[in-house]
């Protein structure tokens, strides 16, 4: 089942406003305790996929640092792209390593 439009235009609202309010509240210049990239584009994968990550404590940090925010979403649409028109329900599609 697809999302509705609507409900999907709200969703992206709300996620632009909470973005926002990441960074003004969480600016974190000397990015203090980042996971780094990597930790961000598996976070990123892993809730295009829908899995429950509230006790991670990547996550936990991602959504309390702006510059880890602003990264992890730019990486999680990077994810729905590429997994548009696919099942994102299909368990396990073999995963392609692109080197660059
Ligand atoms: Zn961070």
């Amino acid at each position: 089942m697809r999302a509705s439009r609507m409900s999907e235009e709200r969703w992206n609202r709300l996620q632009r406003v909470y973005r926002r309010a990441v960074s003004a509240e969480y600016p974190n210049p000397g990015r203090k305790d980042c996971p780094g990239p990597e930790a961000l584009r598996d976070l990123a994968e892993r809730v295009v996929l829908r899995e429950d990550l509230r006790e991670d404590p990547r996550w936990k940090h991602a959504i309390q640092c702006g510059p880890c925010y602003e990264e992890y979403v730019a990486l999680r649409d990077t994810c729905l792209v590429r997994s548009a028109g696919l099942d994102v329900t299909t368990p396990s599609l073999p995963r392609i390593k692109r080197s660059a």
